[in-house]
């Protein structure tokens, strides 16, 4: 199977979150309740039922006036995916399209995922106990439908498919950016975590958009996972006999509160 991408070209965004939007009801994804929190962003942050939502970046230019840095945000789908590396339950997996997913079933909720992730993009439902992201639509992908992102942007900021064909369109977009006097303009996630399958041209550094300029795995995750690996279900009954005891203790707790004195 030729490998597909997501190609995400920042300096098309116009920030109508057309893609937020479809990726919530595509999903099944409930709203939140949200705050104005100082930023354009709303949501704040990305959550358990939130997987993608647009950045906003708002920068003073030469001219006096402001420039809008606009784009997406959410699972990048790495090719050194920090958190498969560090799950004790081998819940998150490489898919049949090189993306990420993580099984539900598999998840014991120890949240490591969400730490390691250099993007921050892990959310957490604490009711279900459950780590949950972008699934890079794999339902979609598996009936010959592009992700719900790129179905809807009016744009063509999110496109879809082939990654040569999309890495070769990012390139010429690039040398366009850098004619027109974008000099910072740059692709990132080619190269970062060995390569991304949600590709972006930024019209300005890494950092300006919110991305981190040097994303790694951290080297206790690459340790964790060449020491634990083999012993995963060890690692995993331990684990669950921790929740385990946790929830009972919290339940006697609640039990004793509640007997009359
Ligand atoms: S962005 Fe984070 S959650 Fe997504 S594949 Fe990379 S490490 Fe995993
Ligand atoms: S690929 Fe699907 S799940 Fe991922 S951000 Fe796009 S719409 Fe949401
Ligand atoms: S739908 Fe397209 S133009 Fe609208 S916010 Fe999303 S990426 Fe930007």
């Amino acid at each position: 199977m030729a490998k597909t991408i997501c190609l995400i070209d920042a300096s098309k965004c116009m920030g109508c979150r057309g893609c937020q939007a479809a990726c919530k009801q595509w999903n099944q994804l409930p709203a939140e309740d949200t705050t104005f929190e100082g930023t354009y962003e709303n949501p704040s942050r990305l959550s358990s039922s939130t997987w993608m939502k647009i950045k906003f970046r708002e920068q003073d230019n030469e001219n006096g006036g402001v420039d809008w840095l606009m784009t997406k945000q959410g699972c990048m789908h790495c090719s050194d995916a920090a958190c498969i590396l560090a799950c004790p339950a081998g819940a998150l997996y490489r898919t049949e399209f090189d993306t990420v997913s993580v099984d539900e079933v598999k998840c014991i909720g120890c949240n490591y995922c969400a730490g390691v992730c250099p993007f921050q993009v892990v959310g957490f439902d604490r009711l279900a106990n459950k780590a949950r992201k972008c699934t890079f639509c794999i339902d979609r992908l598996q009936n010959g439908l592009k992700p719900a992102c790129a179905t809807a942007c009016p744009t063509g900021s999110i496109s879809y498919g082939d990654s040569r064909e999309l890495i070769d369109k990012a390139t010429k977009r690039l040398s366009q950016l850098k004619a027109a006097g974008k000099t910072n303009a740059n692709i990132y996630g080619l190269t970062e975590v060995d390569g991304t399958a949600m590709l972006y041209v930024l019209e300005d550094n890494p950092e300006k958009y919110g991305f981190p300029a040097d994303p790694h795995v951290p080297i206790q995750t690459r340790l964790f996972n060449a020491i634990y690996a083999p012993l995963r279900i060890l690692v995993v009954v331990a684990v669950g006999i921790g929740l385990w005891s946790n929830w009972n203790r919290s339940k006697k707790i609640e039990e004793a509160k509640e007997k009359p004195n």
